[in-house]
């Protein structure tokens, strides 16, 4: 299959184009990565169930891993969903259009092929302007999990999605560099308390400050294990993973990055390839031959929109090591190091216990 690569930003006239030949594409069953403002996305119809298993070919996914269903007006939530819950209008009055995902019951018209075999569905209003041009031309229902082939880390840029998935879907439609850079926060709304999923852009004190209590799920923090299993299906895979064997380094700036230079020294005399990614402030402390500066510790935004991109580049220069300092940022923190741990596979030495 070729994979044609459109841009849809800058020509009016051509982006209308794109954006109705886009639409014909996902009515007739084909598959789309769209931008969205958290991360691209792979698109298809969510109420067609070949489409939707096209998606899992695609991106090598788990077939119990269910995908988000896009909308671009308030009222179709209805269509998908029964018996919306109150705190479901809190929240979208609050955050949506935006990066916010809710889990809700299913209606009938949802198929399971969508769902994972769930009862129930994730359902989310992006705001980036093409993703919602793009969800009303392509008949408004859009099941889109992240572009990337399956573990790999989220795509970004359009040229992300061209490595992962030329050759396999039908369109990609560049829309530049995505504006935040992490996945949507998830927040479950089926139990009697509502329940953070997923750590993204939205915290748990803006959820909060909607909708008084909320839990977090356990697994937010770390790694999935065989006792703690997270109620999101997607977050108990290993994830956002560069094919390098990335370690954490938890601690205060001097003891993290003495521990980093020594083990980087060491692998460096075998001839390894080493990367460390560090913040600005600390850049400079770092004997290592390849030093990412993934922002300062004061930009918390800047760093989440440089994550994947800097997973990725470690990739493409082949680094067999990377160790990375933890950035438990005020606000993103949570969300930043949700990623980190995971594409870690857990893998962290947290000096503060030494
Ligand atoms: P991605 O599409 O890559 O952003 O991943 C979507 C995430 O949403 C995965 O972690 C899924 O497991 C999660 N998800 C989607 N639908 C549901 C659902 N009905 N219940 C719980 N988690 C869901
Ligand atoms: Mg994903």
């Amino acid at each position: 299959m070729v994979t044609r690569v459109a841009r849809a930003y800058g020509d009016p006239e051509r982006d209308e184009r794109v954006m109705r030949e886009a639409g014909e594409i996902i009515t007739g069953g084909g598959l789309v990565a769209i931008p969205t403002e958290t991360v691209y996305g792979l698109a298809g119809n969510a109420l067609d169930p070949r489409a939707s298993a096209k998606i899992y070919a695609a991106k090598g996914r788990p077939s119990d891993n269910p995908l988000i269903v896009h909308i671009a007006r308030l009222e179709d939530m209805a269509y998908l969903v029964k018996d919306i819950p109150d705190n479901a209008y809190r929240l979208a009055e609050s955050f949506w259009p935006g990066p916010l995902t809710m889990i809700m019951k299913k209606s009938d018209r949802v198929p399971y092929e969508t769902t994972g075999g769930l009862d129930t569905v994730a359902v989310r209003f992006p705001s980036d302007p093409i993703a919602e041009e793009f969800i009303l031309a392509s008949g408004g229902y859009i099941a889109a999990p992240s572009a990337n082939v399956s573990g790999r880390p989220s795509c970004t840029t359009a040229m992300h999605c061209i490595e992962d998935l030329s050759g396999r879907i039908d369109m990609i439609i560049d829309g530049g560099e995505v504006g935040i850079g992490l996945e949507s926060t998830i927040v479950d709304l089926t139990g009697r308390i509502p329940c953070l999923l997923r750590p993204g852009y939205i915290g748990p004190e803006g959820l909060a400050k909607i909708i008084g209590e909320l839990d977090i799920d356990p697994t937010v923090k770390g790694i999935a294990s065989r006792d703690l299993k997270p109620k999101a299906p997607g977050m108990k895979y290993r994830h956002y993973a560069p094919r390098g064997e990335l370690t954490l380094v938890k601690g205060s700036p001097d003891a993290v990055t003495d521990r980093i230079n020594r083990m980087t020294e060491e692998l460096e005399k075998k001839s390894r390839n080493v990367a460390v990614i560090a913040s600005e402030e600390n850049a400079a402390a770092y004997t290592c031959r390849d030093v990412y500066r993934i922002g300062g510790i004061g930009d918390e935004e800047g760093i989440a929109h440089r994550l994947f991109a800097v997973l990725r580049e470690l990739d493409d220069r082949d680094t067999e090591y990377i160790f990375s300092e933890c950035f438990d940022t005020p606000a993103l923190g949570l969300a930043i190091m949700n990623r980190l741990i995971k594409a870690a596979g857990g893998r962290i030495i947290d000096l503060t216990e030494e």
